[in-house]
């Protein structure tokens, strides 16, 4: 069997991962909160965990892997925007989830199996905070649960640091009712406005990072093998799922591997609002770049650094799949990939190594070992493929309108030449006259139906 290694946040070490269970291994991503698009970052940890699942199922068995991943629809930035909007908090949760499944799809990342919404797990989340207040790990003061940090000494232990560090060092919220300024909140009460759900304390909401304990929980056991999301998560809210998880269920163990990517940037800088750089998932598919190059460019740089979206690296990765897919035109995968891909994968998701590996299997004879490999990082999918035909189409299109051009240069008809290289321009087909002949090129904003109309104008 195919030996895995994964760099586990908790041990900070790459270790060699043992299932608990082999046929059933058991995943948790945290997934989005729903009130506004996905942007470009927050594709990153779904398509990590996208091409784990696909390594797992390859080495586990396609019916020996359960992913859960959630849905955050309690949170007051939904509240917030309910009531900027004037809409009420369901239709902007429905709608989210929507566009959030629209746009993964987009990018061929697999649905999870499971994908609890919040909503749906208040009673879970109550049971464990009486669970915890029970235990002495949490307190109620003024409508509010809050849990007790100390009561736990190895708080702190996933993200390496102390307590008395944090204090010193992080802007906490300061209530008068906290016994230590590190305590979170479990349950907080609502106002009538604000959405709330009957509790023993108060008419109130959970705090953000019970859910996941409580889903996971349910849906996955009290112990599990992993557990992800971006770097930002590992403070305060995993380290606080570690604290609920721990204290409510003593001796499971929780997590045993927990897997950290790194944040995606965007030319070099912060992806941010101020910096005018911050785009969505949603932006980049109605630019017309398709699913599978945002998916390519992700993989081409290992999880745990930090990654650069550039313009660059899309047009070559656009170019790079071009290729590859009139490689793969008509051809059955094999029935496993290659030994190389999958090594690759297997050593800490190296999904870097893997395209190297893919670009060594293209230039040998063996075509279904090179698409079963691709498909390995869920590439060359042929549902993923109507990008590539458009392009097939639009260069048939584009050799045809150059023979016009040089049909109407070969007649002295400069004006139907100039009309054919102005349409060129405004249709976004980049055109050289070089030496060794003509080159063209589809620009990021090339518009097909532009194309389309100055073809048929061309025949006319
Ligand atoms: P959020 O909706 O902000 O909780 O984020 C959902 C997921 O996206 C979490 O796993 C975050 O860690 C991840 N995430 C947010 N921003 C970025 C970024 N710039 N790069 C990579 N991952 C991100
Ligand atoms: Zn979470």
């Amino acid at each position: 069997m195919v030996q895995i290694r994964l760099t586990n946040t908790r041990t900070r070490k790459k270790d060699v991962f043992s299932p608990l269970d082999p046929r059933n291994v058991r995943l948790y991503l945290c997934g989005p909160t729903v009130y506004d698009r996905a942007h470009l970052g927050n594709a990153r940890p779904v398509l990590v965990f996208d091409v784990l699942v696909r390594l797992l199922r390859h080495v586990y068995g396609a019916n020996h892997v359960t992913y859960v991943r959630n849905i955050t629809d309690v949170d007051d930035k939904i509240n917030d925007r309910a009531a900027a909007t004037g809409r009420s908090i369901r239709e902007i949760t429905e709608e989210t989830v929507g566009w959030y499944h629209d746009d993964m799809d987009a990018l061929g990342a697999a649905r999870p199996d499971h994908e609890p919404r919040a909503t749906d797990y208040i009673t879970q989340m109550i049971a464990m905070i009486e669970a915890l207040i029970a235990r002495r790990h949490a307190y109620v003061a003024e409508g509010h649960v809050l849990f007790d940090v100390r009561s736990f000494p190895e708080y702190g232990r996933l993200s390496g640091r102390s307590v008395d560090d944090m204090i010193a060092g992080a802007r906490v919220e300061v209530a008068p009712f906290k016994r230590d300024p590190m305590d979170f909140v479990l349950w907080k009460p609502s106002d009538e406005n604000q959405p709330g759900w009957g509790s023993p304390w108060s008419r109130g909401r959970p705090g953000w990072h019970i859910e996941c304990s409580a889903m996971s929980a349910a849906l996955l056991g009290p112990s599990f093998d992993i557990h992800g999301g971006g770097i930002d998560l590992q403070f305060p809210h995993h380290e606080n799922e570690v604290a609920q998880s721990c204290c409510a269920h003593p001796g499971a163990g929780f997590a045993q591997v927990w897997l950290h990517n790194e944040m995606l940037q965007v030319e070099g800088r912060k992806m941010s609002k101020s910096l005018g750089n911050f785009f969505t998932v949603r932006d980049l598919l109605d630019k017309g770049v398709p699913g599978e190059v945002i998916r390519f460019v992700m993989l081409s740089t290992h999880y745990r650094k930090p990654m650069d979206w550039t313009e660059t690296k899309a047009a070559e990765a656009e170019a790079v799949l071009r290729r590859w897919r009139g490689l793969a035109a008509g051809i059955e995968p094999a029935a496993s990939p290659a030994p190389s891909v999958v090594e690759a994968l297997a050593d800490d998701l190296n999904t870097a190594g893997a395209i190297a590996a893919l670009h060594e299997l293209a230039g040998q004879d063996d075509r279904p070992l090179f698409v079963a490999s691709a498909q390995m990082l869920g590439l060359l999918m042929p549902e993923m493929g109507a990008w590539a035909e458009a392009g097939d189409a639009a260069k048939a299109m584009i050799e045809a309108l150059l023979a016009a051009r040089s049909e109407a240069r070969k007649m002295r008809d400069f004006g139907r030449a100039d009309a054919i290289r102005d349409g060129f321009k405004a249709a976004g087909v980049d055109v050289m006259d070089t030496a060794g002949g003509v080159e063209w090129a589809l620009t990021p904003g090339f518009d097909a139906a532009r194309l389309a109309r100055l073809a048929r104008m061309v025949r006319a």
